[in-house]
C-alpha cells in the first residue's frame, strides 16, 4: 500500500520553513501531495495559480511531490486522493494547540487518515509567511526566507 500524504496550506508565499518540512517527510512517504487550500473567502497576496508555481519550481526535480489546489474539507481532500496521511509542521506551542484541535476533530471525521506532524528546525521557528509577505511588500529583500530555486521577484502579489 502506498503511503501517500497530503500537505495542505496557504502557502502565501511557500518559504524555507515548508520546503524544510516537505523535504524531510520524503523518507517517511511514497508520495506527498501538496495541497493549497482554496478559499474563496480568504484574500491570499499570491492568487491560487502563482503559489502553485512557486512550488512546483521548487520540486521539479522530485517526481514523489506533486502539487494541487483544493476546496472544501481537507480530510474529504484525502479521501479523494486516497492519501492516509495529512502532515503538518510545528513551530511553536501556539502551532501546537492549533493544531491539536484540528487534528482531533479531523480524526474524529475521519479515523483513517493520520495526522503526522514535524518539529521544525531552530533555524525555521521564526520564519511564516505573514513576516515573509510583509517584506516582500514593503520591497525588502526577503530571498533568504523562500527556497533556493525561487526567484522571488518573478512573481508578482496582488495588492489586498
Ligand atoms: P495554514 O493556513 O494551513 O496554516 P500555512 O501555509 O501557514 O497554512 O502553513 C502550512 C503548514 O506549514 C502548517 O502545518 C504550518 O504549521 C507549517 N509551517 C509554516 N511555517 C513553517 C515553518 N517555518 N517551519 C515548519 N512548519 C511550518
Amino acid at each position: 500500500m502506498r503511503r501517500i500524504a497530503v500537505f495542505p496550506g496557504s502557502f502565501d508565499p511557500f518559504t524555507i520553513g515548508h520546503e524544510g518540512i516537505v523535504k524531510r517527510a520524503l523518507v517517511l512517504f511514497d508520495e506527498i501531495i501538496i495541497a493549497v487550500g482554496a478559499n474563496a473567502l480568504k484574500k491570499n497576496y499570491y492568487s491560487l495559480e502563482t503559489r502553485k508555481k512557486m512550488i512546483a519550481a521548487t520540486f521539479r526535480d522530485e517526481p514523489r511531490i506533486t502539487v494541487d489546489h483544493y476546496e472544501g474539507l481537507t480530510v474529504d481532500y484525502c479521501r479523494k486522493k486516497g492519501a492516509g496521511y495529512l502532515l503538518r509542521g510545528l513551530r511553536t506551542a501556539a502551532d501546537f494547540e492549533f493544531e491539536r484541535a484540528i487534528a482531533q476533530i479531523n480524526r474524529t471525521i475521519m479515523p483513517d487518515v493520520e495526522t503526522v506532524f514535524l518539529l521544525t528546525v531552530p533555524e525555521h521557528t521564526s520564519v511564516n509567511s505573514t513576516i515573509v509577505r510583509d517584506i516582500i511588500r514593503s520591497g525588502g529583500d526577503a530571498s533568504r526566507f523562500v527556497p533556493a530555486v525561487i526567484n522571488i521577484n518573478d512573481y508578482k502579489g496582488e495588492d489586498l
